[in-house]
């Protein structure tokens, strides 16, 4: 099962994937996760990609497609993965086809998490992560059973720096001009799938979970 969640920002991309990746046993691939690890350990990369999310602007494909590279290759990635977040360009999506080629895999589905831009902006600014185990929650549709602190773990919650309303127009705008075009590119391939994001979350994950299991 090689998957791609496709979506805009605050499509439930993320949420979904933790509860896919513990049914199925493959690795999360997130860039975006991916990018906020490197900004916390200071690494090169993690410095260049700063520049551009903290203004909620896509980072340069070189950069993004050089640690998707290094992951898929990676030995828990041999039985699968879900990729969310990436790809985000056409030419990301090319390198991800000459990528694939190169280890002979191939995507197996490609699910798109449909929401209304008007349900985005709510989504985004209510949403909180797990500091500790990186968890997903929402102050309104998705509270923790204590404010603040991770059901999972105990973690303290955090708000993501480009989680506000200026960033999140520049992203759906960076999604509809950059982004959208792919889902033509991998509705030719026959791979697309479109699911209402719109539904309660356990909803949600039902109808992926039965879609992957054909
Ligand atoms: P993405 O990874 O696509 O950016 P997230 O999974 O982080 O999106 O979800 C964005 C916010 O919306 C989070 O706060 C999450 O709790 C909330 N959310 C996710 N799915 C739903 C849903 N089906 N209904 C309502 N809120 C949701
Ligand atoms: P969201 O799902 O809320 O948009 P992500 O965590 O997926 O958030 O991404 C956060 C930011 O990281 C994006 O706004 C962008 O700046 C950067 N980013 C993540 N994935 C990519 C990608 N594939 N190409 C370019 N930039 C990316
Ligand atoms: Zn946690």
């Amino acid at each position: 099962m090689n998957i791609l969640f496709m979506g805009p920002p605050g499509a439930g991309k993320g949420t979904q994937a933790e509860a896919i990746v513990n049914e199925f046993g493959i690795p999360h691939v997130s860039t975006g996760d991916a990018f906020r690890l490197a900004i916390k350990q200071g690494t090169p990369v993690g410095l260049k990609a700063k520049e551009y999310i903290d203004q909620g602007l896509l980072v340069p494909d070189d950069v993004t497609v050089g640690i998707v590279r290094e992951r898929l290759q990676q030995s828990d990635c041999e039985k699968g993965f879900l990729l969310d977040g990436f790809p985000r360009t056409l030419s990301q999506a090319e390198a991800l086809e000459e990528l694939l080629g190169e280890m002979n895999r191939k995507l197996t589905h490609v699910i798109n998490l449909k929401v209304d831009r008007n349900k985005l902006l709510a989504r985004l600014t209510g949403r909180r992560i797990c500091k500790s185990c990186g968890s997903t929650y929402h102050v309104i549709f998705n509270p923790p059973k204590q404010e603040g602190v991770c059901d999972k773990c105990g973690g303290e919650l955090y708000q993501r720096s480009d989680d506000n309303e200026e960033s999140v127009g520049t992203r759906l705008d960076e999604y509809i001009n950059k982004t959208a075009p792919l889902l033509q590119f991998y509705e030719s391939k026959g791979l697309l799938t479109e699911i209402d994001g719109e539904q309660e979350i356990d909803t949600v994950t039902k109808k992926i979970v039965s879609l992957l299991r054909g």
